[in-house]
């Protein structure tokens, strides 16, 4: 079979207490156009390859299968508070971002070029996920949940730590004259903007969102999914097709 795409970001594998995965297409069971490792429910794919892909994914990262959170992503700015081990399990919640403080509970994300984005404190006492495409950017998924983190746990953005994964470049995300202008108006000189080329980086822009945040410290791939299609999906160069896991945990 084929190896597992796996991608770490430095400073999140530096950082105590942590396990982290930003997962690629490879190495799982499910046939084109899904091949080969969905974890997505409604592309298509059929129940029992996603299931065996997820014991693949746990076998691979060495976690609970039963301790994975993964939400009905709905491209808004909610979030999930993951109080205790009873409130895993797949699609129970709607909701783009989740934080916990508890250990062994998996949090995850599925992206095809939507950005995925991880951040915990330096000690491993807290952890969140976020998944922003563009809607999710222009509602400020991650800022609010930063903000959540500190009234939550009492934690301040220059205690956090932040890592974005493989999503699509500004080099294949050309968008509408209207969108530009939407995230000119929101975000005014954030950079990742093109207005020329018309085209947006998500993965800047939600970077930029962190460290207006106050959170120094931000890990970025420069892996495009679109211009990576064997190691990764993407649904803006392939419209039907897969997602992809990304993880965060605290080690127990
Ligand atoms: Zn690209």
């Amino acid at each position: 079979m084929e190896k597992i795409t796996l991608v770490e970001a430095e400073n999140l594998s530096k950082a105590g207490n942590i396990l982290h995965a930003f997962l690629g297409r490879t190495g799982g069971v499910s046939p084109p156009p899904f091949g080969s490792l969905n974890v997505g429910h409604h592309v298509g794919d059929r129940g029992e390859n996603i299931e065996k892909n997820l014991s693949i994914i746990a076998e691979r990262l060495g976690i609970d299968r039963s301790r994975l959170v993964v939400c009905n992503q709905v491209h808004g700015n909610n979030m999930v508070h993951i109080r205790d081990s009873a409130m895993c399990g797949m699609g129970r919640y709607s909701a783009d971002a989740i934080i916990t403080d508890k250990r062994g509970i998996a949090l995850c994300v599925l992206t095809a070029d939507c950005v995925p984005i991880i951040v915990v404190d330096r000690d491993g006492r807290v952890a969140a996920i976020m998944h922003a495409g563009w809607r999710g950017t222009l509602k400020e998924v991650v800022p609010l949940t930063i903000r959540r983190l500190k009234t939550l746990y009492n934690i301040e953005p220059r205690e956090l730590i932040a890592a974005i994964g493989p999503a699509i470049g500004g080099c294949c995300y050309r968008v509408s004259a209207t969108l530009m202008e939407g995230f000119r108006t929101a975000f005014q000189k954030a950079p990742g903007m093109d207005n020329k080329a018309r085209s947006i980086d998500l993965k800047t822009v939600n970077g930029w969102q962190l460290q207006k945040e106050g959170i120094k410290d931000v890990d970025m791939t420069n892996t495009c999914t679109a211009c990576s299609v064997d190691s990764f999906f993407s649904y803006r160069k392939e419209k039907t097709t897969g997602r992809q896991l990304n993880m965060v945990m605290l080690k127990e």
